[in-house]
């Protein structure tokens, strides 16, 4: 069955200091590993403090109900429409959304994508947002593994 991607960046609206960002974060995530789970979406959301970034997969009605969704929630601002295709194999199966947040500890994944400051919506692809989310997760599976072991 053919797969829906969607891709798309966002202004974030709300205060990003202390640390309420870290719970207007883990509200969105939670909120999303709810309802994704429940309508089979998966994917991943890159958050810069700035802007989001959100790749979002599965089936293509769930997928735009999802977005009409996202695009009214007045926790971020601006979202615009960077990419939406038929991909015949979801790029993150395993999780009904995965998140990270830039820190210095990944910024030479950044680096590597060309994104060396901060992102910017107006000129970032959806290739690179992807390639950029898919090492995101290694690195974030290769941690989970170092933790593990040691
Ligand atoms: P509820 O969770 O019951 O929320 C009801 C209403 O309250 C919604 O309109 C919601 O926008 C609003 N709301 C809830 N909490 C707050 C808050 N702290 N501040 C302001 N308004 C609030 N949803 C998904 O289902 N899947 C996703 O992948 C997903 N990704 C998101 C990514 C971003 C960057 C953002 C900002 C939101 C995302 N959401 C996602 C949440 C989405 O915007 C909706 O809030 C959610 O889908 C509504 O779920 P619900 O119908 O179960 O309503």
């Amino acid at each position: 069955m053919a797969v829906t991607q969607l891709i798309y960046s966002s202004r974030n609206q709300s205060v990003d200091e202390g640390s309420a960002w870290q719970e207007m974060l883990r509200s969105i995530l939670a909120v999303s590993q709810r309802n994704n789970l429940r309508d089979g979406l998966t994917g991943f959301l890159i958050f810069d403090h700035v802007h989001f970034f959100q790749i979002l997969e599965g089936e293509s009605d769930r997928v735009r109900a999802a977005y009409s969704r996202i695009q009214k929630d007045p926790r971020h601002a601006e979202v615009t429409l960077i990419g939406e295709r038929e991909i015949r194999a979801r790029s993150f199966p395993q999780w009904s959304m995965a998140s990270a947040v830039r820190s210095s500890d990944q910024q030479e994944i950044f680096v590597r994508h060309g994104v060396p400051d901060s992102l910017d919506p107006a000129t970032i692809v959806a290739p690179t947002i992807l390639a950029l989310a898919m090492d995101l997760q290694d690195f974030q599976l290769s941690h989970a593994q170092a933790l593990r072991a040691s």
